[in-house]
């Protein structure tokens, strides 16, 4: 039952996360906990980058698609394994910022830049700003114009391939709110226009096509509809496009029923695509950029509570109630997104015990998981849920005003704050 070779039990039956007894951490830093392991996150950031130099030779960049898991010293791990980091809004890029990561690696996304996240991005001077529509592409225009500036910027598409887990489409994208469609003849429109202006420089496109995907086809589809875009429009409107950036969407293994790719098999298949495509026309390869976030942060992170109460109500169903919720993971209240979930202190025990994962917000629907079936659970046990690194911390909030847990990294047998738990101050310190 145990997901990801960093997780293990030790001689006491506790679950341990890179060799760190997780009741330890626990009574070390509280509860709820997240607890992230660092090696893993620069393990996997290694799994890519060796990947684009293995496939592309070297001629490309992941980018950590920081929305995932932000914080500084992320920011600082990213920088260190010299990875490109891709940012979806003004808070994002400040704190890539403030962490001292180099603003000529940052790639700048989201489907509504105002003019001033747009400013800030072009007073630090991030690498390429990824246009999602014609009126950002406007406003970004008017800025570069009255500085006398130019803006690298790449084009968002909706290449019409739309893939989440085991299921991939390949019409109906179009209905989505990020970027410019191909179909109708959007995407080229917005070439065109780039083409009459001055002050900007369409480096690349982009696609993002979804996420947790776990077939390697809908990104080999994206990636030859992209090519054909780029040719396309080199051709018609005179650019030398060279940048094609394929965005993330790797899955990641939440339960046992996940069986992902090994992420190098993704990049080797989009490769052997795009290299027959290159050969065809004897055109050189563009520089490959990817964008993965799950990937790297989710499998690397585990969240853990404290059980305040076990309710088992006859016929119907047993609730553990812990002490975080909604807040800390919205994920199971959002999509109903599966998690493996177990007692951190017994975790030598047979998962026997059938029951559902509830916070401690006023809302039924405040659940973790429902219908889990984990260790025989009392209060006062460490529940644990794992892979939780992407999209919990970086989605938490204070509903009820309930303060967020804190972030602990653990590397190679020790630990430490990289997020300080919340206050009650903390909460306030915006109020008048
Ligand atoms: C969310 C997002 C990613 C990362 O997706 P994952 O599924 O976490 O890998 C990459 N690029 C863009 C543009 C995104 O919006």
């Amino acid at each position: 039952m145990i997901i990801g070779e960093h997780l293990g039990v030790n001689e006491q039956g506790h679950l341990t996360i890179g060799g760190m007894d997780t009741v330890e951490l626990v009574k070390n830093y509280g509860t709820p906990l997240y607890v992230m392991d660092e090696t893993v996150i620069r393990n996997n950031c290694r799994l890519f980058k060796d990947a684009i130099g293995k496939y592309y030779g070297g001629n490309g960049l992941p980018l950590y698609a920081s929305k995932t898991f932000c914080c500084k010293e992320i920011c600082r791990v990213m920088k260190q394994e010299k990875m490109g980091l891709d940012v979806s809004s003004g808070g994002e890029l400040m704190t890539a910022i403030e962490a001292g990561f180099p603003a000529g690696d940052i790639f700048f996304h989201g489907n509504n830049k105002t003019r001033d996240e747009l400013l800030l991005a072009m007073e630090y001077g991030v690498g390429r700003i990824v246009v999602d529509n014609l009126s950002e592409l406007e406003r970004l225009e008017d800025i570069c114009i009255a500085q006398n500036k130019t803006a690298n910027i790449m084009l968002r598409i909706k290449p019409g391939v739309e893939a989440h887990t085991h299921e991939f489409i390949q019409t109906g994208q179009i209905d989505s709110k990020f970027g410019f469609a191909l179909e109708n003849g959007e995407a080229d429109f917005a070439a065109k226009t780039v083409a009459k202006t001055g002050n900007i420089n369409l480096c690349g496109v982009h696609c993002h096509i979804g996420s947790q995907i776990f077939d390697a086809e809908p990104f080999k589809l994206a990636a030859k509809i992209m090519f054909g875009f780029i040719e396309r429009i080199n051709k018609s409107y005179g650019f030398t496009i060279s940048e094609l950036n394929l965005g993330g969407g790797f899955g990641i293994k939440y339960t046992q029923q996940d069986n992902p790719p090994a992420y190098g098999d993704y990049i080797r298949q989009v490769s052997e695509i795009l290299h027959t495509l290159c050969d065809e026309i004897a055109l050189p390869m563009p520089k490959i950029y990817i964008e993965p976030g799950r990937s790297i942060a989710g499998p690397a992170g585990i969240t853990l509570y404290t059980v305040g109460a076990v309710k088992e109500i006859k016929d119907v169903r047993n609730y553990i109630l812990v002490d975080g919720g909604m807040n800390d993971n919205i994920r199971y209240a959002l999509y109903k997104a599966p998690y493996t979930v177990l007692v951190a202190n017994k975790a030598n025990e047979p998962c026997t015990y059938p029951a559902s994962i509830a916070g401690r917000c006023c809302e039924s629907g405040d659940l973790i998981q429902e219908n889990a079936t984990l260790q025989n659970c009392k209060p006062g046990d460490i529940v644990v849920v794992l892979a939780t690194g992407a999209y919990n911390y970086s989605m938490s909030m204070n509903y009820n005003r309930f303060p967020r847990p804190p972030v602990v990294f653990v590397n190679n047998g020790s630990a430490r704050i990289v997020v300080k738990r919340e206050s009650y101050m903390d909460l306030m310190k915006n109020d008048v």
